[in-house]
C-alpha cells in the first residue's frame, strides 16, 4: 500500500476494473450506488444501502470483488461492508400514536361484520389473477432488480428489508404483473397467508362506500386481517385526502405488525403528486425498484413466450420486425400479436411480413422509412470516423477501404437494391467489386470477433433507425 492511499482512490480503481466487467446496466444498478467509507490496514469497508444488496453483491459478484480489492489492496486486501440504516430502524423506535388518524381504532375491541363470530380467520378471496406469475414474467435487465426483490418478498413476507416493496415504471411494463406473481407466488408456499390485492381506485371506491355507511372502522378492520396487502397504481391515491389518511393508517398498523406491503405507481415515490411527506417517507422505509423498458432480447424473449403460450409459431422477420418497433410498451407487443392473429383468421391469410407491417401501422404513428445506401454510408463513415466522400473515391488506405466494403456489404444484406445499384452508390464501382467486398467482409467477420461484434452493432442501429423520428 502507498501512503496517499485512501478508500476513495482504492474504490476509485476497483470501480474501473469492475466497469470492464460487467455490463452498464448491472453496473449502473449495483456499483453505482456504493460508497466508500473507509480504508483501514489492508481492509476496505464500502457502504450499500440495505440487505438485500449485499446478498445479491455477495451472491453474483463475490469472486469479481475479491479480484479487484487484491488487485487494489494485495493478497491480504479485504472487503468490509456496511449496511445503510434504512426506516425500519426509525420504525422501531417511533411511537406510532400521535400519527392515528380519525379512522384510528382500538382492535381489541370491534367489531368486524365481515368475521363470523367464532371463525377465527375469515378465508378472504385475494383477487389475484392467476396467471400473472412469475413463471411467466421475462426475466431481463430492465427488471431484474425489481424481479428478483419481489421473489425474496414472495419467499418470506414481512421477513425482508423491503417492506413496503414499490415497484414502479411506465405503463405497460408489468407492475401489475410482477405485484400478482408475488402474490400469487406466496399462496403457493402454502403457508395460508392471507393475500389481497386492490387496485387503487377499488381502494377509493370502498372507502367513499364505508364511509356513506358508517363503516369505516370495520373497513380498517377488514384490513389489518392481511398478511400481504397489494395496492396497484397508488398515484391514483393523490389529492384524495380521506382515502390518504386511511390508507396511512392501514399502513402503519400492517408495517408495525410485521405485514407485507407491495404498492405500485408510475412513478417514483418521490414524485408523487398530492402525497404528504409523512407517507412519502414510508414508501422509502422498504425498497424502491423500477421497471424499465425491455431491450431488443427481452421483448424477443417474451413475444416468443407469448406466441408458446397461444401456440403461435411465426417466421422469424416478422417477430423481429414486432421487436424492432414496438419499444417501449408490452402490453402493445401483446395487441400486435393479438391483431395479428385476428386479421389473419379474418382475411383467410397467412402472418408474414406485410400483414405485420399494416398491423403495426395502428400502434406507431410512423412507421419504416426504407433503409437507404445512402443511410448507410453516413453511419460507417461516422463510425470510421472517415469523410463520407471517400466511401465512393478511389483511396487505398486500409481504414477507408474496410469502411467502403462493410457499406456495401450492409448495403447488400439490409436493403433490396441490386449488386449493380449498390456498386453505383460506391463511385460507379460494377457487381464484381460489390461481391468481393461482401466476402471480403465475410472473411474478417470469421477471423476477427471485435470486428464481427462492430458489424453486429451497426446492423442493429441501422434497422433501429428504422422507427425513429
Ligand atoms: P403495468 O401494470 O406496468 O401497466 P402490466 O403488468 O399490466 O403493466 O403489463 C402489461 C402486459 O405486459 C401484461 O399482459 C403482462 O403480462 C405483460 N408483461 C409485462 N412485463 C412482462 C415480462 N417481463 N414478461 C412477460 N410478460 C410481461
Ligand atoms: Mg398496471
Amino acid at each position: 500500500m502507498t501512503i496517499d492511499q485512501n478508500h476513495l482512490t482504492v474504490w476509485g480503481n476497483c470501480l474501473q476494473t469492475i466497469r470492464k466487467n460487467v455490463n452498464s446496466q448491472s453496473f449502473k444498478t449495483w456499483f453505482e450506488p456504493i460508497n466508500p467509507v473507509k480504508l483501514d490496514s489492508g481492509s476496505l469497508t464500502i457502504q450499500v444501502p440495505n440487505k438485500f444488496f449485499y446478498e445479491w453483491l455477495e451472491e453474483h459478484y463475490v469472486s469479481l470483488l475479491k479480484m479487484t480489492i487484491q488487485q487494489e489492496l494485495g493478497a491480504e486486501g479485504r472487503l468490509e461492508y456496511q449496511i445503510l440504516l434504512n426506516g425500519n430502524t426509525e420504525k422501531v423506535t417511533k411511537k406510532e400514536d400521535d400519527e392515528r388518524g380519525p379512522g384510528s381504532v382500538d382492535t381489541n375491541n370491534i367489531k368486524n361484520p365481515f368475521i363470523i363470530p367464532g371463525i377465527k380467520k375469515v378465508k378472504i378471496s385475494p383477487q389475484l389473477n392467476p396467471n400473472y406469475t412469475f413463471e411467466n414474467f421475462i426475466e431481463g435487465d430492465c427488471n431484474r432488480l425489481a424481479r428478483s426483490a419481489g421473489m425474496a418478498v414472495a419467499k418470506k413476507p414481512g421477513g425482508t428489508a423491503f417492506n413496503p416493496l414499490v415497484i414502479y415504471g411506465d405503463v405497460g411494463l408489468g407492475k401489475t404483473h410482477l405485484a400478482h406473481a408475488v402474490g400469487n407466488e406466496v399462496l403457493k408456499s402454502g403457508t395460508n397467508k392471507a393475500v389481497l390485492y386492490v387496485s387503487s381506485e377499488k381502494f377509493t371506491n370502498q372507502i367513499i362506500q364505508s364511509i356513506k355507511n358508517y363503516a369505516v372502522n370495520d373497513f380498517v378492520n377488514f384490513y389489518q386481517l392481511i398478511d400481504v396487502l397489494i395496492v396497484d397504481d397508488i398515484q391514483f391515491l393523490g389529492n384524495k385526502e380521506k382515502t390518504l389518511e386511511i390508507f396511512f393508517h392501514i399502513f402503519n398498523q400492517l408495517h408495525q405488525s410485521g405485514k407485507q406491503l407491495i404498492l405500485t405507481s408510475d412513478k417514483p415515490p418521490k414524485d408523487l403528486q398530492g402525497m404528504e411527506d409523512r407517507l412519502i417517507s414510508r414508501f422509502k422505509w422498504g425498497l424502491t425498484a423500477d421497471l424499465q423498458a425491455p431491450d431488443f432480447e427481452t421483448r424477443m424473449a417474451i413475444l416468443e413466450a407469448k406466441m408458446n403460450q397461444e401456440g403461435l409459431d411465426l417466421p422469424s422477420d416478422v417477430t423481429e420486425f414486432i421487436c424492432y418497433n414496438i419499444k417501449n410498451n408490452i402490453r402493445e407487443l401483446e395487441g400486435v400479436l393479438v391483431s395479428l392473429v385476428a386479421q389473419s383468421s379474418l382475411n383467410r391469410r397467412d402472418i408474414d411480413l406485410d400483414l405485420t407491417k399494416k398491423v403495426i401501422q395502428n400502434f406507431v404513428r410512423q412507421i419504416s422509412k426504407e433503409i437507404t445506401v445512402d443511410y448507410i454510408k453516413e453511419l460507417v463513415a461516422d463510425n470510421f470516423d472517415v469523410p463520407v466522400e471517400k466511401l465512393q473515391g478511389k483511396t487505398r488506405k486500409r481504414s477507408i477501404v474496410l469502411a467502403r466494403q462493410l457499406s456495401m456489404y450492409l448495403a447488400k444484406n439490409l436493403t433490396n437494391k441490386s449488386l449493380k445499384a449498390i456498386g453505383e452508390k460506391f463511385g460507379g464501382r460494377d457487381h464484381s467489386t460489390v461481391i468481393y467486398s461482401c466476402k471480403s467482409v465475410h472473411d474478417l467477420m470469421d477471423t476477427d470477433i471485435i470486428f464481427k461484434d462492430k458489424v453486429a452493432d451497426l446492423k442493429k442501429k441501422i434497422k433501429l433507425s428504422l422507427n425513429e423520428k
